[in-house]
C-alpha cells in the first residue's frame, strides 16, 4: 500500500516545493536571542523571533527552572485530573490571573490546545460563534470543533461585526472572538469598539492575546491594559511562548465559572499531559520580573519607534504597527522571497510572507522587534535593509 501513498506524497510535496512554498528549517546551535549561531558556525541577527521581551535566554527563567527540576522532577507523567497538580502550577495559574486582572486560570500544553478546547465545552448547535476573519489557525480550529453557529466579519471591520451580531440575535448565546493583535499587520483589535458592541447586542468577548500580551497597553498587559476594559473581556486565551519566555505553555485566564467548566470539559486539557514543572516554575519567576517595573517594555517600544521612523525615512513603505510587528510591504511575491534572501546573506533573520497567508499583491517582509535588540543590531537590519531596498530597487 505503502508505494502508491509514497508516490501520492512525493508528487505533491514537490509540487509545493515548485511552487516556492516548501518550508525550509534553518539549524540554529545557540541560545534563542538578538543574535544566534547557525550549525555553520555563522553568526546572524534575529528580527523573525516571538522573543518580544528577549527573555527567551533569561538567566534568572533558567536559573528558576533548573531549581524546579531539582525539587519537583522533570515530568508530571499525567493529566491533572488523573494525579492532580504540583504546588507550581497553583502559583503560575494565580501569576497570570493576577497580570490579566482575571478572576481564575486554566494552564494547557500550548494556546493552540487553549483554543482548541474553549468553545465546545462552553456552547452548543444553539449558540453562535462571531469571529474575525484574520483569526489565528487555533481558534478557527478551536470553532470546528464546536457545534455553536459560525459567523464571520472582515478583519476589525467593526460595521461588519454589527451585522453579524444583529444575525447572530436568533442564536441562545453569543461570543465574540479575535485575536489582540493580528500577526501579518501588527495591528490591535479595536477592543473597545467590540465591547460596546458586544454590550448592545448581549455578547461574550473572547480575545487571543498571543502576541498582545507583553507588547500592548502601557505596560504591555495586553488590550484590556490598553483600553482599559477591566471587568469586560469574558475570556482571554494567551501563550508562554512569545513574550512570556518563549518556551512552551499555554493558557485561558477570565471568569472564573467559565474557567471551572473548562476544566471539567475542555479535551486538550483533560486528555494532555499536565506542563512539567521547570515551565511552572519559570513562568511564577517571569511574572514576578514583569511586576518588577516596565524596563522590557519600554525598550521594546522604543526599539519599534526607532526601527520604524528610520525605515519610513529611507523611504520603505511600512503598514502602520501598534504592536512589536512591522510589516514592510513589497506587494510581489517573488520580490518578497529575493528580499527575505538577500538579507538572510547579509545575516540578518526575517520573513517573507506571500499569499496564502497574506492576501494576493499583500507581500511582505515581517519584522519583529525584541527588548534584546541594542541600537548597534537595529542599526545593522536598517543598513541592511536599505542595501537591499536599493539593490532590488525598492527604494532609491
Ligand atoms: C502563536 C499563537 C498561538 C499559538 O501559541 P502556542 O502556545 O505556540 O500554541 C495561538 N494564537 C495566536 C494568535 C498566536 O499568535
Amino acid at each position: 500500500m505503502y508505494a502508491k501513498f509514497q508516490k501520492y506524497l512525493q508528487d505533491e510535496l514537490k509540487a509545493i516545493e515548485d511552487a516556492g512554498l516548501y518550508k525550509h528549517e534553518r539549524t540554529i546551535c545557540s541560545p534563542q536571542g538578538a543574535e544566534i549561531t547557525l550549525a555553520d558556525g555563522s553568526k546572524a541577527l534575529n528580527f523573525c523571533a516571538n522573543n518580544y521581551l528577549g527573555l527567551a535566554d533569561n538567566p534568572r527563567l533558567i536559573a528558576a527552572a533548573k531549581k524546579a527540576m531539582d525539587e519537583r522532577g522533570f515530568g508530571m507523567s499525567s493529566v491533572r485530573f488523573i494525579c492532580g497538580k504540583q504546588d507550581l502550577h497553583e502559583q503560575l495559574e494565580k501569576a497570570i490571573s493576577e497580570y490579566f486582572h482575571t478572576e481564575d486560570t486554566i494552564l494547557y500544553a500550548a494556546c493552540f490546545d487553549a483554543n482548541g478546547g474553549v468553545f465546545e465545552p462552553l456552547f452548543t448547535k444553539d449558540d453562535a460563534i462571531i469571529s474575525d476573519a484574520l483569526n489565528h489557525a487555533s481558534i478557527i480550529d478551536g470553532v470546528r470543533l464546536c457545534k455553536a453557529v459560525r459567523y464571520r466579519y472582515a478583519n476589525a471591520d467593526m460595521e461588519d461585526l454589527e451585522r453579524c451580531l444583529k444575525e447572530a440575535q436568533a442564536q441562545r448565546f453569543r461570543i465574540i472572538c479575535t485575536d489582540g493583535v493580528f500577526s501579518m499587520d501588527g495591528n490591535v483589535a479595536p477592543m473597545d469598539k467590540i465591547c460596546d458592541l458586544a454590550e448592545k447586542y448581549d455578547a461574550l468577548v473572547m480575545v487571543d492575546e498571543s502576541h498582545s500580551a507583553g507588547v500592548v497597553g502601557p505596560t504591555g498587559r495586553g488590550v484590556a491594559e490598553q483600553f482599559n476594559l477591566y471587568g469586560r473581556i469574558d475570556i482571554h486565551t494567551g501563550t508562554l511562548g512569545k513574550s512570556f519566555g518563549g518556551a512552551v505553555g499555554g493558557f485561558t485566564t477570565g471568569r472564573k465559572e467559565i474557567i471551572d467548566m473548562l476544566r471539567q470539559r475542555s479535551r486538550p486539557y483533560l486528555f494532555s499531559n499536565s506542563l512539567p514543572p521547570m515551565l511552572c516554575a519559570a513562568g511564577i519567576e517571569l511574572f514576578k520580573i514583569l511586576g518588577e517595573g516596565n524596563e522590557l517594555h519600554d525598550r521594546q517600544q522604543e526599539n519599534v519607534s526607532y526601527f520604524r521612523d528610520k525605515m519610513v525615512a529611507a523611504g520603505f513603505d511600512i503598514h502602520p504597527t501598534e504592536s512589536a510587528i512591522v510589516a514592510v510591504m513589497l506587494y510581489d511575491p517573488i520580490l518578497a522571497g529575493k528580499f527575505a534572501t538577500a538579507m538572510a546573506k547579509e545575516n540578518i533573520f526575517v520573513t517573507s510572507f506571500t499569499y496564502p497567508v497574506v492576501p494576493k499583491g499583500k507581500d511582505r517582509i515581517r519584522v519583529q522587534l525584541s527588548a534584546a535588540h541594542t541600537r548597534e543590531h537595529l542599526d545593522k537590519a536598517i543598513a541592511a535593509f536599505i542595501k537591499v531596498g536599493k539593490e532590488l530597487e525598492v527604494i532609491s
